[in-house]
């Protein structure tokens, strides 16, 4: 019935419906901001149509433009993806008047579940459990004061238009109240022009536990499992599986049993979710509920099989579901990483600009990539900054770890930071593995924030004899492009010491053969073979001694010295001859990259607020300047004790990257 789809959203999510789509025979149209203009989506899509310059109002938020083009392209569905205006009751209604579907619910739905006071108190009228706290919205300080006394600490003040993270503050004591309601109120303000708030019960040791439905406009609804998104940092998941290693079968109907009652309370049609927060009793209570595609709906299709696009399409056509709930089973386990441009090193700062080599895991059945970036892309400064989502599906939840973990070991993202280092560390972490999760799993593990792990010296093995091996081909490389005779494998040294840290170790290449090395470390001999490298790829891949290994690195500039990344950790080798080893001491160390003069600007982006005045003698890790940038506002700290000279910045002002925010003293 629905021959031609406009997907109003744009990267990863955009790509995903096209896919749907064609699987479908369904076309595809694609709209696109000038910061746009050469994505993945654009690409793909059968007809892409440019609207507006890249920041989001001016193209993605801009409903006028994109009904227009929805007419001039004769779509007759629209799929409206997450975040932009897949909530916009208006942008639902401008669609019911030219008689063009909205592959969502109903406008009421929408209205009633947007809203995380009304959809609160709907959800308590359907029999679902709510967090206990204040139901209305608050004037004021003092009224958030008092409320706040009567909940009793710790509470979440947050705010009815949230979304992403957003306008929402944890408050443990009465001295916080005011400064939150404050603070809270201005970002709701700011990112959704609604600035009511509301306070809820803190639930202590919370895990997040979520539901995905799936109605019919028939009045039949099913749930198709549940996903666990307790990883998260400043409220916002980063790591999803289903099912929750957390539920019983009971808990899960009941969580069933409530999700069914409010989709069918708020005549629910589409796929949708509903957000619960569970406490350590497995007691669990209503969030809220996105009346759309969920970001980490790829878990959930791998372990029910069904494609939730496709749902979403056959539904506004008009069509029955084709499962009754017992034809729903959840077979093995799925787990998600969204990777994000950012540098959890830095307080999980956003990161963009050019993608100078992109490099995916390979897809097959145990490995999913839902990406929007391509190599020779741009991350752009206007957008969200998640780029991709990797999944993985195993039989259990052991399996679908390890191919998580071999799956991020093999993407290469260069040229902007992204979180995979750190997904690796969690997910070879003791915790995850145990599923003790619960939303303050990165505060706890992270006290003093993340920092780039070293590779443990018990891990030093793979890394030295890659590292010979990567030596040993560049140095017959580099016999090669001389022009002079090819270097003959014997000649090239057979003996290499390998500097980590201050110790060395000697290698002796015992035998080379094709993509076939024999090796001795201290005496011990391995074989290294199925080499999947070259000179210049930036992941090494290799079996040791049976065992897949992958490895990225690069190379130190004028050196042969390489930094390695393995297993989320970081470790630099320097490759010589034994002789040179033995009279060198140590690794040179690595300058300190600070600049102690000034504060730059890591990113582009909007000042909203400044910490400091000049004269002002100021400690390491105090505040700065507050910078907007990509949807988040990013905390700028000193990196040691100074004091401060001048302020080149004001609140509202735009700056570029590396911009001088603030002159130190010397
Ligand atoms: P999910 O709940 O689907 O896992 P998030 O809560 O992280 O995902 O949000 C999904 C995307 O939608 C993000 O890009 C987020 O910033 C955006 N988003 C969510 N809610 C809103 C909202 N109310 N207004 C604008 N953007 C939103
Ligand atoms: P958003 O619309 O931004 O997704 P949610 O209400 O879904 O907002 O909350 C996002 C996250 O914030 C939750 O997944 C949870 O980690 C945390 N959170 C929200 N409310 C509470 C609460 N009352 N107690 C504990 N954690 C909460
Ligand atoms: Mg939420």
């Amino acid at each position: 019935m629905i021959k031609k789809i406009l997907i109003a959203n744009r990267g990863e999510i955009a790509v995903r419906v096209i896919k749907t789509a064609r699987k479908l025979g369904i076309k595809s149209v694609a709209i696109y901001s000038e910061a746009d203009a050469n994505s993945l989506a654009v690409q793909m899509a059968d007809e892409a149509y440019y609207i507006g310059l890249a920041p989001s109002n001016l193209s993605y938020l801009n409903i006028a433009k994109i009904i227009e083009v929805i007419k001039e392209s004769g779509a007759d569905a629209v799929h409206p993806g997450y975040g932009f205006l897949s909530e916009n009751a208006k942008f639902a209604e401008e669609l019911k008047k030219i008689g063009v579907k909205f592959i969502g619910p109903d406008i009421h739905a929408i209205k009633s579940m947007g809203d995380k006071i009304v959809s609160k108190k709907i959800a308590q009228e359907a029999g679902v459990n709510t967090v206990p706290g204040y139901m209305g919205t608050i004037a004021d300080a003092d009224e958030a004061i008092k409320i706040a006394d009567s909940i009793g600490y710790p509470v979440m003040v947050k705010a009815a238009a949230g979304g992403g993270g957003r306008g929402m503050r944890i408050v443990k004591k009465q001295q916080e109240v005011a400064e939150a309601f404050a603070s809270a109120k201005q970002e709701a303000q700011n990112n959704f022009g609604d600035d009511r708030i509301f306070i809820e019960k803190f639930i202590e040791q919370p895990r997040h536990i979520e539901i995905q439905v799936l109605a019919d406009q028939h009045g039949n609804v099913v749930c198709l499992g549940e996903r666990e998104c307790s990883i998260q940092r400043y409220n916002q998941k980063v790591i999803e599986e289903a099912p929750s290693a957390f539920l019983t079968e009971e808990v899960r109907q009941e969580m069933y049993r409530q999700s069914k009652n409010l989709a069918m309370k708020v005549g629910y049609y589409s796929a949708g979710t509903i957000e619960y927060i569970a406490d350590q009793e497995r007691n669990f209570y209503f969030l809220e509920m996105n009346t759309r595609l969920q970001v980490e709906h790829p878990v959930t299709e791998l372990i029910t099989g069904y494609d939730l696009v496709e749902q979403m399409i056959n539904i506004a056509a008009g069509e029955k579901l084709p499962m009754q709930q017992s034809d729903v089973k959840l077979n093995g386990w799925a787990m998600e990483s969204r990777i994000y441009a950012e540098d959890p090193a830095r307080g999980f700062l956003p990161s963009s600009g050019r993608i100078v080599r992109y490099q995916e895991p390979e897809s097959d059945k145990h490995i999913r990539v839902d990406s929007g970036i391509y190599d020779g892309g741009e991350v752009s400064m206007f957008y969200d900054s998640m780029v991709a989502k990797l999944c993985s599906y195993g039989k259990n939840r052991k399996a679908a770890i390890k191919y998580m973990q071999r799956a991020l070991g093999e993407y290469v993202i260069q040229g902007i930071s992204t979180n995979i280092s750190f997904l690796q560390n969690i997910f070879h972490s003791k915790r995850f593995a145990s599923a003790e999760l619960s939303t303050n799993y990165i505060s706890e593990e992270y006290p003093d924030g993340y920092k780039d792990q070293e590779i443990a010296s018990s891990d030093y093995a793979p890394i030295i004899y890659i590292a010979v091996i990567i030596r040993w081909l560049e140095a017959q490389r580099l016999g090669e492009v001389a022009g002079k005779n090819p270097v003959r494998p014997k000649e090239i040294n057979t003996r290499w010491a390998v500097c980590i840290k201050n110790a060395h170790y000697v290698v002796e290449i015992d035998s080379v053969e094709e993509d076939r090395f024999e090796l001795f470390l201290q005496g011990k001999k391995v074989i290294i073979d199925q080499l999947g490298w070259h000179v210049g790829l930036p992941l090494f891949k290799a079996n040791i001694d049976g065992s897949p290994i992958s490895v990225r690195f690069k190379k130190l500039a004028n050196s042969n010295a390489y930094e390695f990344n393995y297993q989320g950790g970081f470790v630099k080798a320097l490759v010589v001859s034994p002789r040179v080893a033995e009279l060198m001491q140590y690794m040179p160390e690595l300058e300190d990259d600070l600049d102690h003069s000034a504060l730059l600007a890591p990113i582009s982006g909007k000042v909203v607020a400044v910490k400091v005045k000049p004269g002002e003698k100021i400690k390491a890790g105090s505040e700065l300047v507050i910078l907007e940038a990509m949807k988040m506002e990013n905390s700028l700290v000193a990196e040691l004790d100074t004091e401060i000279k001048a302020v080149n910045v004001k609140v509202g002002d735009n700056v570029q990257s590396d911009q001088i925010l603030i002159e130190y003293e010397s």
